[in-house]
């Protein structure tokens, strides 16, 4: 399978209004679909709109309270506000769609070998509520789906965001059918960690090095006969990022990038492209745009 047949899906159709001078740069999302399509990475008829996830997927990991308590605008306001975006119609349709998106680039990666969500890694996302940017975890969803029916038998998540994934922790973290290795600030959101099978804290202002032989001796450590990877490609990592704490460069980036693709030794790769919130944002998008070009070069 060559890479003219990888499919991509994409959520910025749906736009969601933020208040003005809200930190979410809600901007990134489209601004990379089109960099992707300027730079050649990915050609238009890859891309593909994300279809709404099922309430029916979502219920395997989240409670019914929480899914129809969104639907319905039911849930009291103390416990949207930890999300950080004001519900609202289009917030709840982007919020399936992320998902849908995640969803169906894991069947397809399972089809061709490797695919992408311009979008997702909403793994701050907890059963019953959701926190830190992030409404359904993408992740749970689409690992419990292909494993509830038998498509695959172990996933191994590999979480690269500067930010640990609280959520896919608190999901999935005492199964023995998925391993999640997490590589995060140790002095980042979030502040009370959930154990993952493998957690790596890293301290404030770790370069490129000192992450890149942190990931080798992670991924050294992994005993597990996975079927496939997920992996979340945060980029906020990435030195000129507000939120993040190390000191990443793009070339580091992308050597961590290829890294992963080596890992998975020809196993399916499904990606989401995770956090980045780098001031100007077109940094953040070029780090993300640099993770498809990576992935290009190597699976072409
Ligand atoms: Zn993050």
């Amino acid at each position: 399978m060559s890479w003219e047949n990888y499919c991509f899906y994409y959520t910025d159709h749906i736009e969601v209004p933020l208040p003005p001078g809200h930190r979410f740069p809600m901007v990134k999302y489209r601004l990379l679909r089109e960099k992707v399509l300027a730079d050649g990475i990915i050609q238009a008829n890859q891309l593909f709109e994300s279809p709404l996830a099922l309430d029916d997927d979502l219920l395997r990991v989240h409670d019914e309270n929480y899914v129809y308590g969104l639907k319905n605008h039911s849930l009291p306001e103390k416990e949207l506000r930890p999300i950080g975006l004001t519900w609202g119609p289009e917030l709840l349709k982007r919020s399936y769609s992320s998902v849908g998106g995640f969803v169906a680039a894991s069947d397809s990666a399972l089809k061709n070998g490797f695919s992408a969500l311009l979008a997702g890694g909403t793994h701050h996302a907890h059963k019953d509520r959701g926190e830190g940017y992030c409404v359904f975890n993408d992740f749970a969803v689409a690992a419990t789906r292909l494993i509830d029916q038998k498509k695959v038998n172990k996933i191994l998540i590999i979480d690269l965001d500067v930010h640990q994934g609280n959520g896919n922790s608190s999901i999935l973290g005492k199964r023995d059918d998925i391993f999640i290795l997490s590589l995060h600030g140790e002095k980042n959101y979030p502040f009370r960690k959930v154990p993952s099978h493998l957690d790596v804290a890293l301290p404030e202002k770790t370069n490129d090095e000192e992450y890149l032989t942190a990931l080798r001796e992670a991924l050294q450590k992994i005993n597990f006969a996975f079927d496939m990877i997920f992996y979340q490609a945060g980029v906020d990592n990435l030195k000129e990022d507000i939120l993040g704490t190390f000191e990443l460069s793009f070339q580091g980036l992308m050597k961590r990038d290829q890294m992963v693709f080596e890992f998975a030794k020809n196993r399916p790769i499904a990606m989401a492209i995770g956090g980045g919130y780098a001031s100007p944002i077109e940094l953040t998008v070029e780090a993300h745009a640099n993770t498809f070009k990576v992935a290009k070069s190597y699976f072409s």
